[in-house]
């Protein structure tokens, strides 16, 4: 069981750096049809097009500390190794949110580097500068 959120998804073996780990697969949806679904697992490729994950890959969680990065190539979402990963470690990425999704979801990392909410990390300082304002009202 994940300590981040439901049941994760964990290394069975070890996995090296930059080593190509799982590809994010499902039904292709338009922008419109994405905003008609209720989907927890929307990844969105381009601005046109999401994945309605339907493999493991969709239960990956975020972190703030990830050891998992995403790359997007030719259409096709890929989850690949950012360091050196040991078997039975949670496999976690940034999910990288911008500031009007990340509202939405606060994050559960844990990590001490965390902002407080799941978003990509070049908002980190926006955010904090946000939360300080938002302490002293
Ligand atoms: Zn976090």
């Amino acid at each position: 069981m994940s300590k981040i959120h439901h049941r994760g998804v964990f290394a069975a073996r070890d996995i090296k750096k930059r080593e190509r780990i799982i590809e994010y697969t499902g039904r292709r949806l338009t922008f419109a049809e994405s905003e008609r679904s209720n989907s927890e697992y929307l990844f969105q490729l381009n601005r046109n097009t999401f994945i309605d994950g339907k493999n493991t890959a969709r239960y990956i969680n975020h972190s703030c500390v990830p050891n998992c990065f995403i790359e997007i190539e030719r259409g096709h979402i890929w989850i690949d190794a950012l360091r050196k990963i040991k078997k039975g470690e949670e496999l976690v990425y940034n999910y990288s949110f911008d500031m009007e999704e990340a509202k939405d979801y606060p994050c559960a990392c844990g990590t001490n580097v965390c902002p407080g909410y799941i978003v990509d990390e070049t908002y980190w300082p926006k955010l904090r500068k946000q939360m300080k304002k938002k302490q002293k009202k």
